[in-house]
């Protein structure tokens, strides 16, 4: 007899400050998530969980729409582990400085509290640091870096999913447009071509995405990306931050009707994304300064 077939993993859409797709939660069994995103929507993950136990929380990083509610929701299921990378378990828990630098970036204390709620540390008993390469139960890990320094993606074996978080970038269900989220500080394209040949040579059945929902078109998604870092990261190099958005959000409007880039699954501005890129270009410069 061959075993069962996996229930196939559940999206919670946390409703995000009253915003639907925007973060979505994968609840990959009744003891497994990924992402639950931050604590000020953690009532909808509250909720579809009723009545179960987590085991397993798996972070593909620490940035606080993916991660900023872990040491809360930990409160409601002291069996679970937390899953992440090395590079990003020393901010879960201790988040002092990404506290810190997520203040500077969203102008200040009250406007963090407002948009992420509070920020917990996660005990160091209960993190579990996930390395490149390794086969843990059904998953496995890979390093993804490019759009985060630490961001790891998780190849669920069973199903063939890749939970990818914002390695593969921004797409909403319905849509074809993929947008890739070119944060500050530490966007990196060429790491980040790499990261997706990783994920390419997984050769998932679906690539799950935070921001928003899951896509079989796989090779056509990812390929969409890199062509998005290539034309959008090339132009920052040559358009001002308004040009430069006015660009990216024409484009998102002809492709999807969606007026900005904010609210395309993301809460991000098109001058944050053209910030990232220049970040980017002057480590480039300075690397080349420095040989
Ligand atoms: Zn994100």
């Amino acid at each position: 007899m061959s075993a069962p077939a996996p229930t196939p993993a559940r999206p919670i859409d946390v409703n995000y400050l009253g915003q639907p797709q925007q973060i979505c939660c994968w609840r990959v069994d009744d003891h497994t998530i990924v992402d639950p995103g931050p604590s000020v929507s953690l009532d909808p993950i509250r909720e579809a969980l009723a009545g179960t136990s987590l085991k397993r929380i798996l972070v593909t990083h620490i940035h606080l729409d993916h991660s900023g509610g872990v040491g809360v929701l930990l409160r409601d299921h002291p069996d679970a582990e937390v899953w992440v990378g090395a590079r990003g378990a020393r901010h879960l828990i201790s988040p002092e400085r990404l506290v810190a630098s997520a203040e500077q970036v969203y102008g200040g204390a009250d406007n963090l509290a407002a948009l992420f709620g509070e920020i917990a540390s996660v005990p160091e008993d209960r993190v579990r640091i996930v390395g490149d390469g390794e086969a843990i139960d059904e998953f496995i890990v890979a390093e993804t870096p490019g759009h985060a320094k630490h961001h790891v993606s998780f190849l669920n074996t069973l199903t063939g999913d890749a939970y990818v978080g914002d390695t593969a970038s921004v797409r909403l269900p319905g849509h074809q447009f993929v947008l890739p989220m070119t944060t500050p500080p530490d966007t990196d394209r060429v790491a980040w071509n790499r990261s997706l040949d990783v994920i390419e040579e997984w050769r998932p059945t679906r690539l799950m995405l935070t921001h928003f929902g899951a896509y079989d078109d796989v090779a056509l998604h990812i390929a969409r990306t890199r062509e998005g870092l290539k034309h959008f990261g090339d132009l920052a190099a040559i358009l001002d931050a308004d040009t430069w958005g006015r660009t990216l959000e024409a484009a998102v409007g002809a492709a999807t009707g969606h007026a900005q880039v904010k609210g395309y699954g993301t809460t991000m501005d098109a001058a944050t994304l053209w910030q990232g890129l220049q970040i980017e270009r002057e480590r480039i410069a300075a690397a080349a300064g420095d040989a």
